[in-house]
């Protein structure tokens, strides 16, 4: 028996990524567009999704990752994680 060994697990999974269908059509473009090299959140271990600063301030069209998933319930596992790091 052959047994394969990629050595790039994580680059050959993220590319099959799937967007989580709770997000917009628009996110699910944006969510797709950069899931393979976006970092991964710290709770859920998925791709963040890339936001941008739309505030105006010192940051305004600053972009930023931030947890795919949607907000929840304060203490609710499965809602958005509190993930955030800026694009550099
Ligand atoms: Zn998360």
């Amino acid at each position: 028996m052959t047994l394969f060994v990629c050595r790039d697990v994580t680059l050959f999974v993220r590319r099959d990524v799937k967007a989580p269908r709770y997000l917009s059509d628009k996110e699910q473009r944006a969510y797709l567009a950069t899931a393979r090299e976006a970092p991964l959140c710290r709770e859920h271990r998925e791709p963040a999704i890339q936001r941008t600063v739309l505030k105006p301030g010192p940051n305004i069209g600053r972009k930023f990752w931030v947890c795919p998933r949607p907000n929840g319930a304060v203490g609710d596992p499965t809602a958005r994680c509190n993930f955030f790091q800026w694009v550099i």
